[in-house]
């Protein structure tokens, strides 16, 4: 059976704040090792519990944090971030599970670390067919769609409790306890790397003895979308089927989960563009 890894950054364990995982700060060197370990062990529980192969997608930022010489000799990687279908590229109904590693809470549904829903600065909340989202159960949906049921979470208690409460049978490794957004009580690394090694052996043999279902989500799918600017919100209605709600709203609807996602993350690449003007130099 082969596992399909997205791996984010904020909930790995010591991570407490989002400039430790930005290339340029002095830390991020060494979180994204951490990253790489905690990967390693997702990889090294997935072989132990029966995988024969592993597909780990970089899923942070410009998605190129994983130090691919020691990333498990097992473990292919996708690297860098122009991608159709962002956190979930590379996924195909070949797989029979989903892990996600460092994962987060959704932006604005508790004091989960470094909540948000994928571009912090331009998204501020995320609904799907009526229900708010984070990252994790937007992409549920997708490898759902493709009939690949996620088997396993990593990152904080919030993180796991959400997904837990709402994914029927998915196994969870919580690496640290929120205390705020910006800080948190870790596990030691090593505890952390086993306990993600020992869930991933079980996710990985029930999802091969047929435990652990698709997630289902109900078609044509509506996306909302609240931004965190009126620009950006303007500059989406240029695409077709596009609906502006409100002054940061927008609702759009496709037939599936997989054009409803790729439409999202488009939208939010020109909500991100259109924060600055588009044809704005950054600084
Ligand atoms: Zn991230």
């Amino acid at each position: 059976m082969k596992v399909y890894v997205s791996a984010d950054m904020e909930g790995v364990c010591g991570v407490t704040h989002s400039a430790q995982c930005r290339p340029g700060h002095p830390d991020y060197e060494r979180f994204r090792r951490l990253l790489t370990q905690e990967v390693n062990a997702a990889v090294e529980g997935a072989i132990d519990g029966g995988a024969s192969d592993v597909l780990v997608n970089d899923s942070h930022f410009a998605m190129t944090n994983i130090v691919i010489e020691e990333l498990h000799p097992q473990a292919s990687l996708i690297s860098g971030s122009n991608k159709l279908v962002a956190q979930m590229e590379g996924l195909d109904e070949s797989f029979g599970a989903v892990f996600f590693v460092g994962y987060h809470q959704g932006d604005g549904e508790g004091d989960g670390v470094i909540n948000h829903t994928l571009m912090s600065a331009t998204i501020r909340r995320v609904g799907v067919n009526d229900v708010v989202v984070d990252e994790a159960l937007i992409n549920a949906a997708v490898a759902g769609e493709l009939g690949v049921p996620v088997a396993l979470l990593t990152g904080d208690d919030r993180v796991c409790a959400n997904f837990s409460d709402k994914l029927a049978n998915v196994q969870v490794a919580c690496v640290k306890r929120a205390i705020d957004r910006l800080s948190a009580e870790n596990l030691p690394v090593h505890e952390a790397h086993r306990l993600i090694r020992e869930q991933a052996a079980i996710a990985t043999q029930r999802a091969r003895a047929g435990a652990i279902q698709p997630t289902e989500t109900r078609t044509p799918v509506r996306f909302d979308i609240e931004f965190r600017s009126s620009s950006a919100a303007q500059l989406c209605t240029l695409f077709p089927t596009v609906e502006r709600t409100g002054p940061c709203t927008i609702t759009f609807e496709r037939p599936t989960m997989l054009e409803a996602y790729k439409l999202f993350w488009g939208l939010g690449i020109v909500g991100t563009a259109a924060m600055n003007g588009v044809f704005t130099p950054l600084p």
